[in-house]
């Protein structure tokens, strides 16, 4: 009711159009390092963003003060206008559906039920091995629940658990080196369930990483694995995608809606409806959640997009803005990025190289979204010589071009799998990858600096 009247407020002083999204969060975010606790915070706020748009210029004023909602309505107000006067291009919003709903994930097992006592304890468990020289042990959950209000009448309320666990463990022989895997999802601490297996997932990698060797450099064929593909998906070409960069002409990918970028069998996709770190019904704009089919069969199809975006764009919102918090306005971001699996067998992959590259996952790199390059690390590499893969190799890097590399994806399987990710984009959000192991022709491989 009360976040009616501020909406009404605002309009009735001549405003297009404003939006309240009120939300309140219940977090805990907890760390072990070297078995001893670093942080551990827990608490709970709530706050509310108004975001007016007073004809070709926004105003947006976040407060955690709830009683304060008609002053911060206010000065939204003010601060679009003062924005319109200055403004050089037009601006709006495309049409969109009026939703009126109230979804809440569920979460199997509560994670604000479960003691911080047993929290801790879970991170203890995870065990030392005498190589191990550090450990960096991180769990975090937050529960949101959100209600979206727009002038139009959209009028959407939410509740979103997630959970993540996070691992970073160290380890020396003549060099020091360093693994790291997280999981993460939708849902209630059941998901910590998953972290055990990954402590061995990590241990491994390290051992590898302690006896690998320098890796070879060149134009040489490369296999990601699936969390490496699912990164190379989100960083070097989802973010190209992202309606926001190509509207404002900061995307390799603009003027290409219905041009071959990749290889026939390329299909990735952005899907928020799907369960996963990313997972949301509604965008922060209301606007339901929709898959979007990026590239379909190696054509470029579609943009994640917001409805400023898609006004731009001439295009329609799929439900592409997000915000980190009531503290700022959602921008255009990805959610669960997909690349579909193929028909080939993974040894029937390595079979396809006589000198090349196994990587797997990511230890960063970087991505220039409007020239279409990128740089990654490899956390861990191996050698395949004659169909076999052979030792271990450390420090791989290897860059390209996005559409060349995606034009040389030869080989994709039939398997998939999920792992997760946050995304900076000056604001932080949660988003899932899914993906299959695939070879690309060629890339630079390089040792890293
Ligand atoms: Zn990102």
């Amino acid at each position: 009711m009360k976040l009616q009247k501020v909406i009404d407020e605002v309009i009735g002083k001549g405003a297009d159009y404003c939006d309240v999204r009120k939300e309140k969060w219940d977090r805990t975010s907890l760390s072990l390092k070297d078995g001893e606790i670093e942080k551990f915070t827990q608490g709970g706020e709530r706050g509310a963003i108004v975001r007016v748009l007073y004809e070709d210029g926004w105003g947006y004023v976040g407060t955690s003060d709830l009683d304060k909602l008609e002053e911060a309505s206010e000065r939204a107000l003010s601060m679009a206008k003062g924005n319109n006067k200055y403004k050089k291009e037009k601006t709006g919003l495309a049409e969109t559906k009026i939703n009126e709903d109230e979804v809440e994930i569920k979460a199997a097992e509560d994670p604000l039920a479960v003691s911080a006592e047993e929290k801790i304890a879970f991170l203890r468990d995870i065990e030392d091995k005498d190589y191990v020289t550090s450990t960096d042990l991180r769990y975090g959950e937050a529960v949101v629940e959100k209600e979206i209000k727009t002038s139009e009448g959209t009028n959407v309320k939410m509740k979103i658990p997630r959970v993540m666990v996070y691992l970073i463990i160290t380890g020396k022989s003549d060099t020091i080196q360093r693994a790291s895997e997280g999981v993460g999802g939708t849902g209630g601490y059941e998901l910590t369930e998953r972290a055990h297996e990954k402590v061995e997932v990590v241990l491994d990698r390290l051992e590898n990483l302690l006896e690998a060797e320098e890796p070879p450099s060149g134009n040489l064929p490369l296999i990601m694995d699936p969390k490496l593909a699912g990164v190379f998906a989100h960083e070097a070409f989802g973010h190209a995608a992202e309606g926001d960069l190509v509207a404002g002409g900061n995307s390799c990918l603009k003027g290409k809606i219905g041009e071959k970028v990749a290889a026939d069998t390329v299909t990735i996709k952005d899907d928020p409806t799907v369960d996963g770190y990313g997972h949301f019904p509604y965008d922060d704009e209301g606007t339901k959640a929709k898959k979007r089919v990026l590239v379909k069969s190696g054509v470029l199809n579609d943009f994640i997009l917001d409805r400023e975006s898609a006004w731009k764009l001439e295009m329609e919102s799929n439900g592409g803005a997000r915000a980190e918090d009531f503290r700022v306005k959602p921008l255009v971001r990805m959610s669960n990025t997909v690349i579909e699996s193929g028909d080939m067998k993974f040894e029937e992959l390595i079979e396809e190289v006589d000198k090349g590259i196994y990587a797997k996952s990511s230890s960063g790199g970087q991505v220039n979204s409007a020239q279409g390059t990128f740089q990654f690390n490899a956390q861990e590499a191996y050698l395949i010589e004659d169909g076999e893969v052979k030792n271990p190799v450390r420090d791989v890097s290897f860059n390209g071009f996005t559409l060349e590399t995606l034009q040389n994806i030869v080989g994709i399987t039939d398997e998939k799998k999920d792992s997760m990710g946050h995304c900076g984009k000056g604001q932080t959000a949660q988003v899932g990858h899914t993906a299959p192991h695939i070879l690309v022709s060629e890339v630079t491989v390089g040792g890293r600096e």
